[in-house]
């Protein structure tokens, strides 16, 4: 009989994955494109097919699946394996593990990669805002930009799934326990606001929802939705993607962080503060100030969480660019200033590790700070004189 104790990661027998290009994984964290949407014609078939088996045989053998190379490679380095982090530990599972059928209870769904941001880490891979600037960025010679780990390589195109497929999500909705939506941006896509007031309008079985929004083009017509949902007794819980404040926020991510403000106090004034936690990617250009931005969101009362993202890829917007000297030095400044609140996911900001693989991107850095300040109009290192230094030393040498 196969149990759950001797099963390395729920999510094959949980969850499905839908990419911002319709491609089909197991996770989010996989780099593996096991299909596409448009292959199949439901998504049960899908599931319970000969992919997702192999996967299970594979697990329940004391194998590693090649799509879970990520995990295994985490451990192997002593880091947290995404499998572990709570929104995998806390995937809902059938008791029966070994049913012939199964269906599946979580689904984390980008219907197309439609974005009002260009984050510094991103790409049009993700986001739709960053099509022409990369396109611009290669024939000025950044010809990397689109050859990067982690980023899995820019396009040129938008992609939104077809009517057809969109309709084999809603067909699986009803028997979902966990959505995740995101993006893209969640909020500016109309699918995910369909799929919204389909939750709000009818009766599910959907215990919980994930939003990983930048929260800025959130309208009191959404806010009013969620709130419809949260009070038939789904738990709402959005990652608000808030990678720093002020200048250092702007430059990051593009929009002006004022609206971002404003719309964190009207999303607390209307779903409760539970429903928030600040999700912080930590790259190379906000590391040196993780600390001090953590505060100010428990400063301000918005949130009782903060976690942190770490950037993998691009490697030039990486923290694993600085010396593990300089790492240990801002981690143990973030330990002792950050004590008193308890419920920061600290564990998550000391994956920040330096990886001497990282270092033959190094010479991109400045190029990638130069190419983005000139499209911000501003430059991220007169607000970051820590960043400002270790850039200078770096292209002296
Ligand atoms: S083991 Fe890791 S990569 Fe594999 S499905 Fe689980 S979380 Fe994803």
């Amino acid at each position: 009989m196969v149990t759950w104790g001797n099963i390395a990661c729920k999510a094959p027998w949980s969850m499905i994955t839908i990419g911002p290009g319709g491609e089909l994984k197991l996770c989010c964290s996989t780099h593996e494109h096991a299909s596409h949407i448009s292959k199949h014609d439901s998504l049960f078939d899908w599931f319970n097919g000969e992919y997702y088996n192999q996967v299970r045989t594979e697990f329940t053998n004391k194998i590693w699946p090649t799509a879970c190379k990520i995990c295994k490679q985490s451990i192997e380095q002593n880091h947290t394996p995404s499998r572990d982090f709570p929104y995998f530990a806390n995937l809902p599972i059938k008791n029966n593990v070994s049913a012939e059928i199964k269906t599946p209870l979580a689904l984390e769904f980008t219907p197309s990669n439609l974005c009002n941001q260009t984050c510094v880490m991103c790409g049009s891979n993700f986001s739709s805002k960053w099509f022409a600037h990369d396109k611009r960025a290669v024939a000025e010679g950044l010809y990397w930009r689109g050859n990067q780990p982690g980023l899995v390589n820019i396009v040129d195109k938008p992609y939104q799934m077809s009517e057809t497929d969109f309709q084999k999500i809603l067909d699986i909705l009803p028997s979902l326990e966990t959505i995740t939506l995101k993006g893209g941006e969640p909020f500016v896509e109309p699918r995910n606001i369909q799929i919204l007031e389909f939750l709000a309008n009818s009766n599910h079985k959907l215990k919980h929802i994930d939003i990983t929004s930048n929260v800025h083009s959130v309208t009191d017509y959404h806010w009013t939705l969620l709130k419809k949902i949260k009070a038939k007794g789904t738990y709402i819980n959005i990652g608000a993607s808030l990678d720093g404040t002020g200048k250092t926020y702007e430059w990051i991510r593009s929009t002006p962080f004022e609206n971002t403000f404003e719309n964190m106090k009207k999303g607390k004034s209307v779903l409760g503060k539970d429903t928030f936690f600040i999700s912080m990617t930590v790259s190379l250009y906000n590391f040196f100030t993780i600390c001090e931005d953590v505060k100010f969101w428990y400063d301000k009362d918005l949130v009782d969480t903060v976690g942190f993202n770490y950037v993998y890829g691009p490697y030039y917007a990486s923290p694993s660019l600085f010396r593990q000297k300089t790492i240990d030095k801002v981690l143990a400044k973030c330990k002792k200033e950050l004590a008193e609140f308890k419920t920061t996911r600290i564990q998550q900001l000391y994956r920040t590790k330096h990886n001497p693989e990282y270092l033959v991107d190094l010479k991109n850095v400045k190029p990638w700070i130069d190419f983005v300040s000139e499209m911000r109009g501003f430059n991220i290192l007169d607000y970051q004189p820590s960043l400002k230094r270790w850039v200078s030393k770096i292209s002296a040498n």
